[in-house]
């Protein structure tokens, strides 16, 4: 069924669907034009009971490795092999897509555009970035899941590999974490105004993924993510290890940690990484050297403590302050 012959609902309710695979349009909020923000919704109603496990992706608009991997989950998965519930919101900020940003955009000229993943769960009365999450969260999100995992990737102009951030103080976050077999793993505790806190003290257990980096699309590193995907849901009990699509076995041991040091740009000008993602560094080790405008070296950059290559820029504008390495290590 194309996108816009897809049933358009005002709230998602699991309840009344028959086993089987269901589109739909989530009609949001009308933008300044009186059209509407709609968001793709699949369901995949398992045949047998189990848990209901909800995927977003695209909440950061530019995000698209997150899209990508939460579209080729849906091509692959089969209600008749399911036992519970999977929910796919591939695309959570159209706006934003547009735009080739992970902001949303709103009409109004009064308004900035909004960091979705800060100001979660939204507010009935606010502004339209606001009562947009507000409808996300209470008539698509809310109460319609067991477990939740929120698909990302590294803001453009940077990388990461495989990487998740899990609140290790939930032991089903941390397990699920662990079951997607990433690169890196994050102990993180969360903040106020990001999905998967708030999905946390819902007691819905969630993680965040990390998949590479934004605004490219990056095949491999999504098949991973996708077969990483695949065996969170074979751990949840939802479907048969066995059946779970070869290829893409996971990282046996990820590197894990629960602090990240970031090198940041001291001047402008072109900067190149000297490390790699994955690559473990010693302090003191080189890991950047920026250039001046005529192309002379300007200043070189070391790492201020021994740890784990988790993201480099890809994009070489840099300006003061702005991320060339970051470091995943142990407090
Ligand atoms: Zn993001």
């Amino acid at each position: 069924m194309p996108f816009h012959s897809a049933p358009l609902i005002q709230r998602l309710m699991l309840d009344d669907l028959p086993a089987g695979r269901h589109p739909f349009r989530f009609d949001v909020l009308p933008n300044g034009l009186g059209q509407s923000w709609q968001v793709p919704v699949l369901v995949y109603r398992g045949a047998r009971p189990g848990p209901r496990v909800m995927i977003t992706a695209g909440v950061h608009g530019d995000e698209l490795n997150g899209v990508l991997t939460a579209q080729q989950l849906g091509r692959e998965l089969d209600p008749e092999q399911l036992a519970g519930t999977v929910i796919l919101v591939p695309g959570l900020n159209p706006s934003g897509m547009l735009a080739r940003h992970r902001d949303f955009f709103p009409g109004d000229p009064d308004c900035s555009s909004v960091n979705f993943n800060r100001i979660f769960p939204g507010r009935a009365e606010g502004n339209s970035a606001e009562r947009y999450l507000h409808r996300v969260w209470t008539q698509l999100l809310e109460g319609n899941a067991d477990y939740a995992l929120d698909l990302h990737t590294q803001t453009r102009g940077a990388r990461y590999p495989l990487f998740v951030f899990a609140d290790y103080r939930i032991p089903q976050a941390l397990a699920m974490a662990r079951a997607l077999g990433p690169d890196a793993i994050q102990d993180d505790p969360g903040e106020p105004g990001v999905l998967e806190t708030v999905w946390n003290q819902q007691g819905v257990p969630c993680i965040t993924i990390e998949v590479g980096g934004g605004s490219v699309a990056e095949p491999h590193t999504v098949q991973r993510a996708v077969a990483g995907l695949h065996r969170v849901l074979a751990h949840l009990g939802m479907t048969d290890a066995r059946a779970t699509p070869k290829g893409c076995e996971p990282v046996s041991v990820p590197m894990e940690g629960d602090v990240t040091t970031t090198v940041r740009a001291e001047l402008g000008g072109m900067a190149l990484p000297q490390v790699a993602l994955g690559q473990p560094v010693k302090e003191g080790d080189l890991v950047a050297i920026q250039y001046d405008a005529f192309g002379a070296e300007a200043r070189r950059y070391y790492a201020p403590v021994a740890g784990w290559v988790l993201s480099l820029n890809d994009d070489p504008l840099r300006e003061p302050g702005t991320l060339l390495v970051r470091l995943l290590h142990h407090k």
